[in-house]
């Protein structure tokens, strides 16, 4: 069989996958990661009053063709504005978010004043209409599109919504996500190794980077290699769950056996994809047409396989069902070019992602060196990476100084 690239197997799977279409109402303390299934439109204008940007004196501007030294009427301080209104020759002393007081038209800053007599100021330096005055709406405007369905929930767009005093908004609800690992091999973690035993690496890694993209996770364990019990275990979690990502089980040898279970139970295409490491993947839903349904994502067993394949195929799947607009999901991965501070290896045929660090040189270039051995067992070389070196399919071996592409490592892995 030939191998599939992997922006095919991406396009393929990501068309197959449902819109989310559940949703409920929280309040704002209750959403941070979550996607916001409407458009938000604001309800207010932000800033809602003409307000001093400045410490200092608001005037008239008119005033400064007759008088050179005003005298102070009052003072209109934030949340506290001045009553009333100032006559000819008059200035009120104001402060930083104070409302600007009925007619004047422009603030100088407390550090552009002198004292003129007792009470009274003038002014040193030139003065413009309008001058340190944030204006209404100025931040938004009444009625205009502040946040579009799809936008994620985070320190960068919550504190928009508490400026225009939202107090709840609907979102999709949280994907449930069912995870689990294939092996007699494996064993969790707090228990002694057995000969040929080894620890369940993967069910480990999926689950943080699940608590990561905020979905809801159901640990079903591992599994041993059993065919009875994969069919009980895997008919249990379509009952219970939106997705389910096993580990393992899907290369030559195991892939027969969990194939024969898969086709009982569901639609499951086994792809080769032309990518390294991370080859085998299955994806498909379980459950009939018509039926409830579940996603099904089978990594490879290799911890590196499995972490690499879930972020380049299961992370924008996973996002694109949270509900995230296409803007955000066309930046999930950004790619940029570097040039390769040393000799890397690669073999033509499949798609590299090897575990790389870039950096900037002293002449300002951006570079990157691959780190440790890039073996799909090693998985030691992730934490010393910030990116992946990107090698194309029909790439050879590069040479110092070549371009390549790599692909920063985005909030999943850091
Ligand atoms: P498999 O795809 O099941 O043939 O597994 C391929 C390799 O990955 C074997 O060396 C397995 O022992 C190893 N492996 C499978 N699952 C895990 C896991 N959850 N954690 C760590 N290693 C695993
Ligand atoms: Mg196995």
């Amino acid at each position: 069989m030939a191998l599939l690239p992997l922006n095919e197997a991406l396009s393929n799977m990501l068309a197959q996958l449902p819109q989310p279409t559940e949703t409920e109402t929280l309040s704002l303390n209750n959403c941070t990661n979550r996607v916001l299934a409407q458009d938000i439109i604001s309800p207010i204008n932000v800033p809602s009053f003409d307000n001093s940007a400045m410490d200092g004196y608001a005037i008239k501007f008119a005033d400064l063709e007759k008088f050179t030294a005003f005298n102070i009427a009052g003072k209109s301080f934030a949340g506290k504005p001045f009553e009333g209104e100032t006559q000819a020759g008059e200035c009120v002393r104001i402060m930083t978010g104070a409302m600007i007081p009925t007619g004047c038209d422009a603030v100088i800053m407390q550090e552009e004043t002198e004292q003129a007599g007792e009470n009274q100021i003038r002014f040193t330096n030139e003065i413009k209409l309008g001058q340190n005055i944030r204006r209404v709406g100025e931040d938004v405007a009444k009625g205009n599109l502040v946040l579009a369905k799809g936008s994620l929930l985070n320190v960068a767009s919550l504190p928009l919504l508490a400026s225009l005093g939202i107090a709840e908004v609907e979102v999709f609800k949280r994907t449930k996500v069912a995870i689990l690992s294939t092996g007699d091999e494996l064993v969790s973690v707090g228990k002694l190794l057995a000969a040929g035993q080894i620890y369940d690496t993967n069910r480990f890694a999926v689950r943080l980077m699940l608590e990561k993209l905020n979905c809801e996770i159901l640990d079903f364990g591992i599994l041993p290699d059993d065919p009875k019990i994969f069919e009980e275990t895997f008919m249990k979690a379509q009952q219970a769950a939106d997705v389910l990502i096993t580990s393992g089980g899907v290369s030559v040898g195991e892939a027969d056996f969990t194939k024969d279970v898969l086709e009982k139970l569901g639609e499951i295409a086994f792809w080769k994809i032309a990518m390294k490491p991370g080859k085998p993947f299955a994806f498909g839903f379980l459950g009939n047409e018509g039926e409830k349904q579940t996603i099904f994502f089978g990594l490879p067993g290799n911890p590196v396989s499995a972490l690499v394949t879930f972020y380049q195929l299961v992370q924008p799947a996973l996002s694109q069902l949270a509900g995230l607009n296409a803007d955000y999901l066309a930046n999930l991965m950004p790619k940029m070019t570097a040039c390769a501070a040393t000799n890397l290896k690669k073999a033509v045929g499949r798609q590299d992602f090897q575990r790389g660090f870039y950096f900037i040189n002293e002449q300002g270039e951006l570079m990157v060196k691959p780190v440790g051995q890039q073996g799909s067992h090693i998985f030691s070389a992730f934490y010393e990476s910030n990116c992946f070196i990107v090698l194309e399919a029909e790439r050879g071996n590069v040479q110092v100084g070549e371009k390549v592409t790599i692909q920063p490592f985005n909030g999943l892995l850091k």
